[in-house]
């Protein structure tokens, strides 16, 4: 197959779903890490097509849901000190820090913009040499190389008022802290295809064997997660516990090494919050000394910040799959995407705002969290469980 639409084929669907309920034999529990994905399964209702047996867990895949507040926070005050231009892509401006957003900042006036590329905000550094910009690096393996390349760039160019604030974060150190957790239901993974463009797939065959689940690269249409979910699952049935890639058509073993190699001239590993998990040793970038001139933290001092996270928000539980979103007493009521009190509402890629947009607004009763149990097996399948009918795919 060459082209998207094809991607969203009915008549195939229909194959791999057969194929999957011909293979399943007992309840699964399967952790997409993507936010993409979550968008891909909740907007095309693949959750509802697949049998009753197979529950997907949302993972915590989202880079601006998992952007720590404490970062939000130095971002807001950065932003409000004079002489700063504060530059960010769109969606980070209405996440909630302590008290406030970035919007906010803006109409108390700070000069926060929009941008559309990390290269950007250098040009606007680059235009205003008596100002200090700043912008906000934040996401997972895909968005840290162009932003490694932005920051080699302004040394390159001798840009000194540029600077970055770094919040980068690395899939596999979450997945081994997924599968560490007592919590834990995850029983395969559907791993990100587009980290694994970059990355390649050396990491995983390790968390594989340690934890004994396999792990599918998957990619973000439809057929690409029907794929993803029917590859786990044929592994769970069998016992097997390996890494498969069923994204060739993006992912390499190998990965990119160009990008991989920008990524460890500007960066080096650390250890990184994520929010509403907690901390996670070797889960992120930060700008390694040669950099450090650029690093917006070490230029500003943004230190000792009181950080507090609104009581009622479950986002931590809905990045570590132990809620869904409709599950959260707010949903849908205190909390939406006009009102956010959490990111996974804000972002684009959240699962809130997922559950909100493509209206799963009926799930659970408001406040209840049904039994892990009774969700995996119980209840008499959907219509659209035993059809296409309804769904976008049909
Ligand atoms: S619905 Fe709102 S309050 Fe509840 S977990 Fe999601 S973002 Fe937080």
């Amino acid at each position: 197959m060459k082209y998207i639409d094809e991607f969203q084929n009915p008549d195939l669907a229909r194959r791999l779903l057969d194929e999957i309920r011909a293979a399943v034999t007992r309840p699964w529990a399967l952790m997409e890490v993507c936010g993409g994905q979550t968008h891909s399964i909740i907007r095309h209702g693949i959750d509802q097509l697949l049998p009753p047996e197979i529950e997907l867990i949302h993972g915590p895949g989202c880079p601006v849901c998992v952007t720590p507040l404490e970062m939000i926070d130095k971002a807001l005050e950065i932003a409000m000190r004079p002489g700063v231009i504060f530059c960010s892509f769109g969606d980070m401006l209405r996440v909630p820090g302590t008290g406030r957003d970035l919007f906010q900042v803006r109409g108390q006036g700070g000069d926060v913009r929009v941008v559309y590329s990390p290269l950007d905000a250098l040009r606007i550094a680059e235009e205003n040499p008596e100002r200090e910009v700043v912008f906000f690096g934040i996401g997972f393996e895909t968005t840290a190389p162009p932003n490694a390349m932005t920051v080699h760039q302004a040394r390159k160019r001798n840009i000194r008022n540029f600077s970055l604030l770094v919040s980068h974060v690395r899939v596999p150190p979450a997945i081994d802290a997924i599968m560490r957790s007592p919590d834990c239901r995850v029983q395969g993974f559907l791993a990100a295809g587009h980290v694994c463009s970059v990355m390649g797939t050396a990491e995983y065959p390790d968390l594989a064997r340690r934890h004994r689940v396999p792990i599918v690269v998957t990619g973000f249409e439809p057929l690409d997660v029907l794929e993803g979910v029917r590859r786990t699952v044929l592994q769970l049935e069998r016992g097997e516990h390996t890494v498969e890639n069923a994204y060739q058509r993006a992912v390499t073993a190998e990965g990119n090494p160009a990008a991989q190699a920008m990524l460890s001239d500007v960066f080096e590993i650390t250890d990184r919050a994520w929010r509403g998990i907690g901390a996670i040793p070797d889960s992120g970038w930060r700008l390694s000394e040669r950099y450090r001139d650029h690093d917006a933290e070490y230029r500003f001092s943004v230190e000792g910040i009181d950080t507090r996270e609104p009581a009622e928000c479950r986002s931590g539980e809905v990045l570590q799959g132990l809620l869904k979103p409709n599950e959260c007493e707010a949903f849908g009521t205190t909390c939406t995407p006009r009102s956010p009190l959490g990111a996974t509402m804000v972002s684009s890629e959240g699962a809130c705002a997922a559950y909100y947009l493509y209206r799963r607004l009926d799930g659970a009763t408001p406040g209840r969290r049904p039994a892990a149990s009774a969700r995996m097996t119980s209840g008499t399948p959907s219509p659209a469980t035993a059809s296409l009918e309804g769904s976008p795919l049909a």
